[in-house]
C-alpha cells in the first residue's frame, strides 16, 4: 500500500480548534472532495482540485513538524478509499490519529486506533438526510459524535438525539458547537446548562484566533 495515493488540499501544523484534544499543536491533513453540501461549510476550498500525493509522501510530509496529534479532515476523508491506509499507517508511526467524517459514510473500517469525531448533520444543517445512523452502533469510548447547531430548532433536535440514541453513553464525547456566525455561543451554552445535557459545549478555536483562514 506505500504507493497508494490520496488527492490533498493541504497539510499543516496549527493548534486543534475544537474536539477533546482542543489547543494541542496537531498537524493537519486535509483531504480533497466531499459529498455533502452543508449551507455553514467553512472548507469549500477543499471540494475541488489538491494535489496527488502518496502515502510515503504524506507520511514524510506529517513527520517533518515531529507532531504527537495527527487530524485527518476534510472535505470528507472516507470519501477516498485510501484514507484507510493513510489512517493505519499513522497509527502505525506512533501519532495519536484523530480523523473528522461527516457522519455520511460507513466508519467500520477505519482503523480501531483511530479517535472518529463524527458529525450528526442537524435539519438547519440542509445535510440532515446524510446521516448514516448504522454508524452509531459502532461508536466507541475513543470516538466523539459532533453537533454543529445553527438555531433553537437544531439545539432541541440534537437535544433529542443525544437521548434517543444514548450518545453520551456509546461516545467518549459528546460535543455541541454553535455555527459560528449563525448561533450565538452564549444562547448555547445557557441551554445546555439550564437542560444539565450530557455534553460538552465548544467554540471553534481556530475561527476566534485566526478568523477561519486556510491553513490553520
Ligand atoms: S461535511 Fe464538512 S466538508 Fe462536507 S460540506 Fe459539510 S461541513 Fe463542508
Amino acid at each position: 500500500m506505500a504507493d497508494a495515493s490520496l488527492r490533498i488540499t493541504e497539510i499543516f501544523y496549527s493548534l486543534q480548534g475544537e474536539a477533546k484534544t482542543v489547543g494541542l499543536p496537531t498537524v493537519f491533513v486535509r483531504l480533497t472532495g466531499c459529498p455533502l453540501r452543508c449551507q455553514y461549510c467553512d472548507s469549500e476550498y477543499a471540494f475541488f482540485g489538491g494535489e496527488r500525493k502518496t502515502l510515503g509522501e504524506i507520511l514524510a510530509e506529517v513527520a517533518a513538524f515531529s507532531p504527537r496529534y495527527v487530524c485527518v479532515t476534510g472535505g470528507e476523508p472516507l470519501a477516498q478509499p485510501a484514507s484507510l491506509p493513510l489512517l493505519t499507517a499513522l497509527c502505525d508511526a506512533g501519532y495519536e490519529v484523530s480523523l473528522e467524517t461527516s457522519g455520511a459514510l460507513p466508519i467500520s473500517a477505519v482503523d480501531p486506533r483511530v479517535s472518529r469525531v463524527v458529525d450528526l448533520k442537524t435539519p438547519d444543517s440542509g445535510e440532515v438526510s446524510r446521516n448514516l445512523y448504522d454508524n452509531v452502533a459502532l461508536l466507541t469510548e475513543r470516538d466523539q459524535v459532533k453537533f454543529v447547531l445553527c438555531s433553537r430548532a437544531d439545539y432541541d433536535w440534537a437535544r433529542l438525539k443525544v437521548d434517543e440514541l444514548s450518545l453520551s453513553e456509546r461516545a467518549g464525547e459528546v460535543l455541541f458547537s454553535p455555527s459560528f456566525g449563525q448561533l450565538a455561543g452564549k444562547n448555547l451554552a445557557d441551554w445546555i446548562v439550564a437542560d444539565n445535557l450530557p455534553v460538552r459545549f465548544q467554540l471553534q478555536l481556530h475561527k476566534i484566533l485566526w478568523d477561519d483562514a486556510p491553513g490553520y
